[in-house]
């Protein structure tokens, strides 16, 4: 009886340091991060590692990446892995029909939101600065690109989730048994927890966002990202300006949506989707989802009310919802 005591103790002690999470914080891509870690010593570093990389990679502020280089040469020899990006992002604008739109950086600029330099650009400025914007004015030759004089690149549409989704295949790799990736409102499972229970995923009450409207309950890896208007404003004159814009018009998109919550495996794609379906309103959202089979989503109204799609209401706790089926 005592061998098989002194037995079990270290398969307690084993399981027990397995059931307790790392925790870290760290700032990148503009946004406090916290990953919490089950299981693979080296997983916190690499994926802190990781993060700091694409951020340094990315960022069209940052003088050392390629898309600030791009943006200021107007060509450049891109990395594979940019290069590959950058295609994607062409991809999923023209599927969302322009809502998303990765050459949207010049109106971005002219609202003053990368330097918080805000101001609001007048309709004149606007139709110049639209001339500039469309995936038209981008132009492959292998991984080299060249931007039509005016054009840039803006790749903050889709940053954090192509993060989450690059962290997400790491952890796979180092063999964690679970992990959560918080990347600001961008939220990324990897696994399921030790003790088989759900993740629980709040999504922000767009009115009061330190409280969630509804609760995600589920296991497994998955993307869950949220755009909504409340995450970055300005106000002038008693008016919100937010940071989504209308590709087609140049201004703040204004249709009744107060957030758009994606779930789906590829983070990249949730993230280029929240942007996409935030700026298409809830009507034009909900067909585009009824044509397409690869996420789900929930929306939340100025009003307060929710929907959700059939796949996310499954999952979606702690609020009255509208299901949108297909
Ligand atoms: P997200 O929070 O993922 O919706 O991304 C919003 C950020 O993407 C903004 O801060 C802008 O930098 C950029 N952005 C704004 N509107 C669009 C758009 N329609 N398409 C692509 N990027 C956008
Ligand atoms: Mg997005």
């Amino acid at each position: 009886m005592k061998c098989f005591l002194l037995l079990l103790m270290p398969l307690f002690l084993t399981a027990c340091a397995a059931a307790a999470p790392v925790e870290r914080s760290l700032f990148a891509m503009d946004t406090l991060m916290s990953i919490r870690i089950w299981g693979g010593e080296d997983a916190p570093d690499a994926v802190s590692d990781e993060l700091t990389r694409l951020d340094s990679l990315l960022s069209a502020t940052d003088a050392s990446s390629e898309i600030y280089h791009l943006n200021q040469a107007g060509q450049a020899a891109l990395s594979d892995e940019v290069a590959a990006l950058l295609k994607k992002c062409c991809a999923l604008s023209e599927r969302t029909n322009g809502c998303f739109d990765p050459t949207i950086y010049p109106l971005v600029c002219a609202y003053g939101f990368p330097t918080d330099a805000y101001r609001v650009p007048q309709a004149e400025e606007l139709s110049a600065l639209l001339e500039t914007v469309g995936t038209a004015h981008l132009h492959f030759t292998g991984n080299t690109v060249a931007l039509d004089s005016g054009s840039q690149l803006d790749l903050g549409a889709v940053g954090k989730g192509y993060a989450a989704e690059a962290c997400a295949e790491l952890l796979d790799e180092l063999g964690v048994q679970a992990a959560l990736l918080q990347l600001g409102g961008n939220v990324q499972t990897v696994g399921t927890k030790p003790d088989g229970s759900d993740w629980a995923i709040g999504i922000a009450d767009p009115n009061e966002p330190t409280q969630a409207i509804g609760v995600l309950r589920f296991t497994g890896s998955l993307a869950v990202i949220t755009s909504g208007a409340y995450q970055r404003f300005f106000e002038e004159d008693g008016v919100r300006y937010h940071h989504i814009l209308d590709p087609r018009t140049g201004v703040c998109a204004e249709n009744g949506l107060a957030s758009v919550t994606i779930l789906a495996e590829s983070g990249t794609l949730a993230d280029a989707l929240s942007t996409a379906l935030f700026v298409m309103g809830l009507e034009e959202a909900s067909e585009f989802w009824r044509a397409s089979d690869d996420f789900e989503a929930v929306f939340v109204t100025e009003a307060g009310a929710v929907f959700a799609t059939t796949g996310a209401a499954d999952r979606l706790t702690d609020c009255d919802f509208t299901v949108i089926a297909r």
